[in-house]
């Protein structure tokens, strides 16, 4: 059961990220290269570890990848709060409803550190590290986005909490999947991870033209081959 530990320990990460701007005075922080790493490093566990992973446990992963994209997109532009600049957040006002399509995604989230981990354990250590490292940017946006639509900071710690807690309950409820659909569930949620990457941090990252943006992505697409290398999967 250690990828309990490790879903909680990614998850806190959005706890971290949200207390950042209510304790701290880094309101303003460029979060363009932690946003442009979190990209790189979400694109590349999903291309470089989920995926060959995925196929090695099952022939049938296009269309769950597929799905996984597709379910998220929907999430997304129905209920979700993601990842933004504080400037421009107008569809970010809608609370408690955006922090169910946070829910559902950090749901997913331990669901596939959870999958790889039981695959693998160092796969499971290399999905919960891209998961900590995409969540504390979202934690901080949601925090932003929280206080200025007027909730209280304690309103927005246990938001922030309650969805951090959910990746802890996806990976427990991941735990009693049958293995033979470990194949799939990897392929589906590295679709999510694609989106959120490319499709969501990404363009949020390269707001402006900024190189500095360009070589974070890179150093976020290139650790998680690093890291498979070291850990030898
Ligand atoms: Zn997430």
């Amino acid at each position: 059961m250690i990828y309990l530990v490790y879903a909680f320990i990614a998850s806190i990460s959005s706890v971290i990220g949200g207390l950042l701007p209510i304790y701290t005075r880094l309101k303003h922080i460029r979060t363009n290269y932690l946003i442009g790493f979190a990209a790189g490093v979400l694109i590349s566990t999903a291309l470089f570890v989920m995926l060959p992973e995925g196929l090695l446990a099952s022939d049938q992963i296009l269309t769950p990848f597929a799905f996984g994209f597709f379910s998220l997109y929907l999430i997304e532009k129905s209920v979700m709060i993601h990842a933004c600049k504080e400037t421009e957040c107008d569809v970010h006002t809608k609370g408690w409803v955006g922090m169910i399509g946070l829910g559902l995604e950090s749901m997913l989230d331990g669901i596939a550190i959870a999958v790889g981990y039981i695959t693998e354990p160092a796969l499971g250590l290399i999905i919960a590290f891209a998961v900590a490292v995409h969540e504390l940017p979202v934690g901080f946006c949601t925090s932003i986005i929280m206080i200025r639509s007027n909730y209280d900071r304690k309103n927005t710690l246990i938001a922030l909490f309650l969805t951090s807690f959910l990746t802890v309950v996806g990976a427990l409820i991941a735990g009693f999947f049958p293995q033979e659909y470990f194949g799939p569930i990897l392929a589906f949620t590295a679709g999510t991870f694609i989106y959120i990457g490319a499709s969501d941090l990404l363009p949020q990252a390269h707001e402006r033209v900024d190189w500095i943006v360009v070589v974070s992505v890179i150093c976020g697409a290139v650790i998680v081959p690093l890291m498979e290398r070291i850990l030898g999967t």
